[in-house]
């Protein structure tokens, strides 16, 4: 008997595999550390918006998320007609892919770079090619030495999840001159409203002085929309356009639409969130490298730990101890991690807490 066979590809590819749910005990409290989300939540004017929208249910959204583009655009100094909105940026990755690659055509991604990129590249038929990184950092030599005649993309998150590291705008424009022109570069910056360095810069200027460059932004992270689903493009126009003929109609909700827009004039909000999320940062990393843990430096919402090989003090062993007290931490042992575990920065009481703990399972004989 014959059955339906999935395209080429995708039997290559890896089910994503998200970060832990914490299991909930009775009596125990628990701290989420593994999704990169927020411990501030949306700004609260994000929530009237959601809400107020409750009322009008039966109504499709507008189909091009125009406010919301508007605010994007007003915030960032950008075009709204080079703006594309989906349902998250991974609908914006995947539909990038989708335009873009296919059978024979290679897609350069690095190490420890985000999952979703190889996903999307197999999903269409073409080939990943991974990039080494250096010190957990992704290097413009090394991409650029992966380029092939069959190259049509290079996927690079700035900074980079799961490692938090990041390169310099100077680095950026290096990457883009010496790739060939018809080469479509996606900057993902999910994380740079966390970065605060001088030298970086998300490459939303490229992408509007350049022909073959692309930025993604997403509201999950420091937005904390995570659970509406919404991110955005900026690009050359008739990339946008290209992604417009694909893309679902009413691809993003009214809900997210609406919620996104009170975010993002949210300012306070914002700035509260990147001030905590630098001084814990700073402070997690100090306190836990002095227990003999290497931390990779971050600029994200996140710090990625090294564990010492010894038997009893491994990542692994690390994970079972923290995840026995309520701390879920992110295992990244399928970004080629094996021996590192990744933690969100959370409130100041999970970051406490777990400062005491991790101190205790080390110091345990
Ligand atoms: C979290 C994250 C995103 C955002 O994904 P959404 O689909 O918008 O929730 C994008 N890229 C990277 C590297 C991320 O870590």
């Amino acid at each position: 008997m014959s059955r339906p066979v999935p395209k080429a590809g995708i039997l290559d590819i890896a089910p994503y595999t998200p970060g832990k749910s914490p299991v909930v005990e009775a009596g125990r409290k628990t701290f989420k550390l593994s999704a990169n989300e927020t411990p501030f939540g949306p700004s609260p004017r994000a929530k009237e918006a959601f809400t107020a929208v409750a009322t009008h249910l039966e109504d499709y959204p507008e189909g091009t998320s125009r406010v919301l583009r508007e605010a994007i655009g007003k915030r960032h100094g950008l075009d709204p007609a080079r703006i594309i909105c989906g349902a998250g940026s991974d609908e914006i990755l995947n539909l990038i892919a989708h335009v873009y690659l296919g059978p024979g055509d290679e897609a350069i991604s690095t190490t420890h770079g985000f999952l979703v990129y190889p996903i999307a590249t197999s999903a269409n038929g073409a080939t990943n090619v991974v990039a080494a990184e250096v010190d957990f950092t992704c290097n413009v030599d090394a991409i650029l030495d992966c380029v092939s005649p069959r190259t049509k993309l290079v996927w690079l998150a700035n900074p980079n999840n799961p490692t938090g590291t990041y390169l310099p705008f100077d680095e950026i424009k290096r990457l883009r001159a010496g790739l060939p022109e018809h080469v479509l570069l996606v900057l993902d910056a999910a994380y740079a409203d966390y970065v605060g360095r001088p030298d970086y810069d998300s490459g939303l200027e490229l992408a509007n002085s350049t022909e073959n460059t692309v930025v993604c932004y997403t509201f999950s992270k420091v937005h904390g929309l995570a659970a509406l689903r919404i991110g955005w493009m900026f690009g050359p126009a008739d990339i946008v356009d290209a992604m417009n003929r694909i893309r679902g109609p009413f691809n993003v909700s009214a809900p997210a639409m609406l919620a996104a827009v009170a975010a993002i004039e949210d300012t306070q909000h914002v700035e509260m969130s990147q001030a905590f999320t630098v001084k814990w940062r700073e402070l997690l990393s100090a306190e836990v490298r002095k227990l003999g843990i290497t931390v990779t430096p971050s600029v994200a919402n996140f710090i990625l730990m090294h564990f010492p090989t010894t038997p009893g003090k491994t990542a692994a062993d690390a994970d079972a101890f923290l995840t026995s007290r309520g701390l879920v931490l992110r295992a990244v042992t399928n970004y080629g991690l094996p021996h590192s575990l990744r933690m969100t920065i959370g409130t100041e009481e999970a970051n406490r807490f777990f400062l005491d703990t991790i101190r205790e399972f080390m110091e345990q004989k």
